[in-house]
């Protein structure tokens, strides 16, 4: 038989493609969690309530008393692309909220069930809306429809409901309710120790006691007495470096030829850091670290690793440290959109930035080394 020819070449569907873009944004519960905290803190919550049934699968509900969103935003709340965080694109460059590109609501819409209560201070009543693939609909009827009056208080609240209804096989990858629970926990201990100012909580809908408490505390370490408990508060050091002191010239030139049109500074890159990290009478069975950039929560293994070398002469073997580290960079230095989830950043100069972080770091805990030797000799 002749070999077969080649296949009509089809478009997908719209929805289906919107679903598999979705996907990509949203992973599992805690990353629709990172999504709608980072909203609350950037609307300027103080006070952010999550309620989580069947490891945030069943039931993922975010309540703040933020600013809210105006009656007349609710309409295209959901749909791809709609912000109120960025309007141009120079504006990319200058991002200091945490949201940016308008993606989460549109995508959880196509993944989930999607409602949202809210009220802004100067609105006589709150507004309920519910969405289906990025349009507002009727929750009975699933057609277009208009907001709904309803009573509340000022702030929002987020539902999701049946995340990952529409895609079976994501379903069924996430069916450990209780690993989905706990991470979900993770990223709001996290947030509490970068927002020490504002409460949070967690709890199970199925239960009335939350399991995180965070109440509003005073600085970054007591938040962390609080949330990681009151043997590695006693042991953390803290150091706080910037660019100015000591100085850090910028790159190479190569760097500054991709930058050509962008809005990248000249000059040396600003930056200043924020650490608390445990002392050598700390040991951890595994390495704690927070790291926020830009007071986004992100990931780095290079850092990660970098910053645990640090330890190896000081913690006996198999043995871990707890770091916080919180790296302002000048926005226009970082690139947060090399990955879909905003999860990875890359910026400017990483290694050189990373160095010295870890030089003040190894400074300060061999001069703690040398305070106790000389505590025990006395
Ligand atoms: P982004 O955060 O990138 O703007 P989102 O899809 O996460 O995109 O949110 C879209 C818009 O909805 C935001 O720009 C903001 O105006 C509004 N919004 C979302 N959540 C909240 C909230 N909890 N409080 C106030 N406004 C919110
Ligand atoms: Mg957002």
């Amino acid at each position: 038989a002749p070999p077969p020819g080649p296949k009509p070449i089809r478009r997908l569907e719209e929805s289906l493609i919107n679903r598999i873009a979705a996907g990509e944004i949203i992973h599992r519960p805690a990353s629709a969690l990172k999504e709608l905290l980072e909203n609350s803190l950037d609307a300027g919550s103080t006070s952010i309530r999550v309620t989580v049934k069947d490891g945030g699968l069943k039931l993922l509900q975010i309540q703040d008393n933020g600013c809210g969103i105006r009656k007349d935003d609710l309409p295209i709340l959901a749909e791809r692309f709609t912000t109120s965080k960025l309007s141009t694109f120079e504006d990319l460059s200058r991002i200091t909220t945490y949201g940016f590109r308008g993606e989460a609501l549109a995508s959880i819409s196509h993944v989930a069930h999607l409602s949202v209560l809210t009220k802004t201070k100067t609105s006589p009543a709150a507004w309920e809306a519910s969405y289906v693939d990025g349009v507002l609909v009727d929750p009975k009827t699933r057609q277009p429809s208009e907001p709904k009056i309803c009573a509340g208080n000022d702030g929002t609240t987020i539902t999701i409901k049946d995340l990952f209804y529409n895609t079976p096989t994501r379903l069924h990858a996430l069916r450990n309710f209780s690993e989905e629970y706990s991470r979900i926990l993770d990223v709001i201990t996290k947030y509490a120790i970068h927002n020490p100012t504002v409460s949070l909580s967690c709890k199970k809908a199925t239960s009335t006691a939350p399991d995180l408490t965070a109440p509003a505390s005073k600085s970054v370490p007591q938040a962390i007495r609080l949330l990681y408990g009151h043997s590695i508060a006693t042991q953390l050091l803290e150091v706080n470096i910037s660019s100015s002191n000591p100085n850090v010239t910028s790159g190479e030139d190569e760097e500054d030829e991709d930058a050509m049109d962008l809005d990248i500074p000249k000059g040396p890159i600003k930056w200043s850091a924020e650490l608390h990290f445990s002392n050598a009478n700390y040991q951890a069975k595994k390495t704690v670290f927070l790291l926020f950039i830009n007071h986004r929560l992100v990931e780095s293994q290079r850092i990660k690793r970098s910053l645990e070398a640090i330890y190896h002469g000081v913690l006996p073997k198999g043995t871990s440290p707890f770091v916080y580290l919180s790296l302002e960079i000048d926005p226009r230095c970082v690139d947060v959109n090399v990955h879909p989830t905003k999860r990875e950043v890359h910026f400017l100069n990483e290694e050189e930035i990373t160095e010295k972080i870890a030089d003040a770091m190894q400074q300060k805990l061999a001069a703690q080394g040398q305070s106790r030797t000389f505590e025990y000799q006395t």
